[in-house]
């Protein structure tokens, strides 16, 4: 498993895995809270339009 901050190995039996420390997740959470992450939710639009369809 690699961290994805920092690119270092991590061992997945760890409590912080995939992060290699807390450092790393905090700055992953950093990602999250300036839209990094948007594209993962795109999908999410989809299904309420589905919701829509009801009568
Ligand atoms: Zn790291």
């Amino acid at each position: 498993m690699i961290c994805p901050i920092c690119k270092k190995p991590v061992d997945p039996a760890d409590k912080l895995a995939p992060f290699c420390s807390d450092r790393c997740k905090l700055l992953d959470l950093g990602a999250w809270a300036s839209g990094d992450y948007i594209i993962s939710t795109e999908p999410l639009f989809d299904l309420e339009k589905d919701q829509g369809n009801g009568e």
